[in-house]
């Protein structure tokens, strides 16, 4: 189907396949792991929804950004529409845990809404898939010879072991020049980091602008990353936690997980204390391709309104994973768009199912 100026698109459902059919490029197939998305030249207008958030306004979109939100029916007549009425616009989705080396299922997590994702350990290799959305990516954890997760799942290369604050310094200079994002280190398991070799790795990220990111499932390990100045929590921590230890992440960030690993207690209280809270599924350990529902609920369940989960899904690990072009709409954002047919400030779990996914 081709755009054509002036024609209306009867958008009507299915209308996955409809946006998807008229608006991707001609003749580039979206291989899991294939090439990186190009632009499109494509220039089209969404209009009569409600841009979620801001209010009635037409999105104008152009070569894979947001160009302009205009006051509806402003938008230039000549300009294809896609037709939103009786919709609200979402940007597209972050989530802040994913293994896609583990479970290569970018195109999905894409086509489902989500527009950029943070890959908490891989090989090095996986540097150089090309995904069809935005990947901040830690690289392996740099971890204790033969430590987390280097014996267990992690065995083909999920770990960089190393011993010695040396050692532990020049790995993380290794993974940022090889385009590493943040840094991720186990804690609260045997074999573990010397404190030397955690405060080595922290400093040189640190140095680096990159952000830390801690698997700390415990009341020690909660504290030791806390001590160490890491930055987020990979996981909501899973055993009894004190409220002095949830006050040492005030100003500090969690990484939700709970359809994984459970911990909504602690999660509320993490957040009460002052954390921000970011939503991520473990992608890989848990399977829902696109925006979970399960993660959603229980978010919901742990406290979080729309306006609160909206934010942990979007603009907080925008700003926190340097997603400049992700988070909100506003002109040069990238076009990954999610069309819903409630306000996810009213009903998150909307956002588990778009009516349609606009995608550059
Ligand atoms: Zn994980």
């Amino acid at each position: 189907m081709t755009l054509r100026p002036l024609a209306r698109l009867a958008c009507l459902l299915p209308l996955l396949g409809c946006a998807r059919g008229s608006l991707r490029s001609t003749g580039e197939p979206s291989g899991e792991t294939g090439a990186a998305p190009a632009p499109l030249p494509g220039h089209y207008v969404v209009v009569g929804g409600v841009v979620v958030g801001q209010g009635r306004a037409d999105v104008e979109v152009s070569a894979g950004e947001v160009r302009a939100l205009h006051a509806p029916g402003a938008a230039d007549p000549a300009l294809p529409v896609i037709d939103a009425a009786g919709r609200w616009i979402a940007p597209g989705i972050i989530d802040s845990h994913v293994h896609l080396a583990y479970l290569p299922e970018g195109e999905a997590l894409a086509a489902g809404g989500v527009a950029g994702a943070v890959d908490l350990a891989a090989p090095v290799s996986a540097f150089d898939v090309a995904e069809p959305l935005l990947i901040a990516r830690a690289g392996p954890m740099v971890t204790a010879v033969g430590g987390y997760p280097t014996r267990s799942w992690g065995a083909g290369g999920y770990g960089l072991e190393v011993r010695g604050a040396g050692e532990a310094t020049a790995a993380v200079a290794a993974l940022a020049d090889q385009g590493a994002a943040l840094i991720k280190v186990p804690l609260g398991s045997s074999p573990a980091l010397t404190t030397a070799e955690l405060d080595a790795v922290v400093a040189a990220a640190h140095a680096r602008g990159l952000p830390v990111v801690a698997h700390a499932l415990s009341e020690e390990a909660v504290r030791a990353a806390a001590a160490a100045d890491v930055d987020l929590l990979a996981h909501t921590p899973t055993g009894s936690l004190s409220a002095e230890a949830a006050r040492l992440w005030a100003g500090r960030g969690l990484i939700s997980t709970l359809s994984a690993f459970g911990g909504g207690e602690n999660l509320a209280a993490l957040r009460a204390a002052g954390a921000e809270v970011l939503y991520g599924t473990d992608f890989g350990n848990t399977r829902a391709r696109g925006v979970s529902a399960a993660e959603l609920q229980a978010l919901v369940d742990a406290g979080l309104d729309g306006a609160a989960i909206l934010h942990a899904a979007t603009a907080a690990p925008a700003a926190r994973f340097g997603f400049t072009n992700l988070g909100a709409i506003s002109p040069g954002a990238r076009a990954h768009l999610l069309v819903l047919d409630a306000d996810p400030l009213l009903d998150p779990l909307t956002l588990s199912r778009p009516v349609e996914v606009l995608r550059p």
